[in-house]
C-alpha cells in the first residue's frame, strides 16, 4: 500500500491537497490518505470491474430466473457501496501497519529470499493460504449461531450478478478479506506482486458471481468457478471455497455444479418458459408456483 500512497503523495496529495507544513509521514495524514485511497480503490475496482463483467460476461437471461429479485442489481450495488466504507476502517489499520514497516513486504526482487522463483512461489502460496483461510472463515460464518448476524445478507442473492461479489455485511466482508491482508505479515511478498494479487482476487471474486458457468473440462474438478459458487448461493452448504475445490473436498462439502449436469438455473428457466410459467419479458407470470431448484 505504501507504493500507492507514495504515488498519490507525489502527484496529487502533496502538491494540491495537504498544506506544505504537513509532513508526508505524519500519522494522521497517512491514515486519512489511506482511508481515501482504500475507499476510492475499492469502489473503482468493484464498480469498474463489476460493470465490465455485468455488460460483457454476465448472461442477462439469468434475470428471468424465479429467484432473481426485483431491482436486484441496484440492491446489490447499494448494499456493497454501503458496506465498503465500514470494511475499509479495520482494513486501513492493517494497511497502516504495512506502511509503517511491520509486514514482510519488500521492494526489490534482490530482497526475495529465493529471487525470481521466490516471487512465483509466493504467488502460489498466497493463493493456497488465502483459499484455505477463506474456506474455514466462510464455513464459520455459516455456523447456525452466527449466520444470521453477518453472512445472511450475501445469501439474499440466490442468482448473483457480478455486483453481488462485494455485497457483504461489513463484518463478513472484512473477515473474508482478512486472509489477503494478513498474508504479508506472515510471509515475504514483493510489493508490486501484492498489488497485482489484490487486483486479481477482486477479479476472481467478481468472476465467481458472473453467471458464466463454463470451466475448462480439465479444471472442473479443481477450480471453484461461477457454476460451483452459484450452487453455494442456491444450496447453501456446499462449495465454500474461493479458487480451488481442494478444501471442499477435504471438508466434505464439495458438490459437483448442477449447471454442469443440465440441472442449473438456465435449465430451469428454459423449462419454465416451455411450460409458459415465465412472462415474455422475463417477468414471472402471476401465480407462478414456488420453484424447487433442480
Ligand atoms: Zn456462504
Ligand atoms: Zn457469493
Amino acid at each position: 500500500m505504501d507504493l500507492v500512497l507514495n504515488v498519490a503523495d507525489h502527484y496529487v496529495l502533496t502538491p494540491y491537497v495537504y498544506p506544505a507544513s504537513w509532513p508526508e509521514d505524519g500519522t494522521l495524514r497517512q491514515i486519512i490518505s489511506l482511508l481515501v485511497l482504500t475507499n476510492l480503490g475499492a469502489a473503482i475496482l468493484y464498480l469498474g470491474l463489476g460493470a465490465i463483467s455485468y455488460f460483457l460476461v454476465f448472461d442477462h437471461k439469468l434475470m428471468k430466473h424465479p429467484h432473481f429479485l426485483e431491482n436486484q442489481v441496484q440492491r446489490e450495488i447499494k448494499y456493497a457501496m454501503t458496506s465498503l466504507p465500514w470494511i475499509s476502517l479495520p482494513t486501513v489499520a492493517l494497511f497502516f501497519a504495512e506502511v509503517r514497516g511491520y509486514s514482510k513486504l519488500y521492494d526489490a526482487v534482490d530482497e526475495s529470499p529465493l529471487g525470481w522463483p521466490g516471487l512465483f512461489l509466493s504467488m502460489i502460496s498466497f493463493l493456497f493460504f488465502t483459499d484455505m483461510c477463506i474456506y474455514w472463515i466462510h464455513r464459520f460464518l455459516h455456523h447456525k449461531l452466527i449466520y444470521k448476524f453477518f453472512h445472511k445478507p450475501h445469501h439474499i442473492w440466490k442468482i448473483p450478478t457480478p455486483f453481488a461479489s462485494h455485497a457483504f455485511h461489513p463484518v463478513d466482508g472484512f473477515l473474508q478479506g482478512l486472509p489477503y491482508h494478513i498474508y504479508p505479515f506472515f510471509f515475504p511478498l514483493h510489493k508490486v506482486l501484492y498489488l497485482g494479487l489484490y487486483v486479481f482476487v477482486n477479479i476472481w471474486t467478481i468472476s465467481i458471481h458472473d453467471g458464466d458457468y463454463r470451466v475448462p473440462s480439465s479444471l472442473i474438478s479443481v477450480i471453484n468457478g461461477s457454476a460451483h459458487h452459484t450452487d453455494h448461493h442456491l444450496f447453501f452448504d456446499y462449495n465454500y471455497g474461493q479458487y480451488f475445490t481442494l478444501w471442499d473436498r477435504l471438508g466434505g462439502s464439495y458438490r459437483h455444479p448442477s449447471a454442469l449436469m443440465g440441472k442449473g438455473p438456465h435449465n430451469l428457466i428454459r423449462k419454465l418458459q416451455a411450460e409458459g410459467k415465465l412472462g415474455d419479458n422475463g417477468g414471472k407470470t402471476k401465480g407462478s408456483v414456488m420453484l424447487k431448484e433442480e
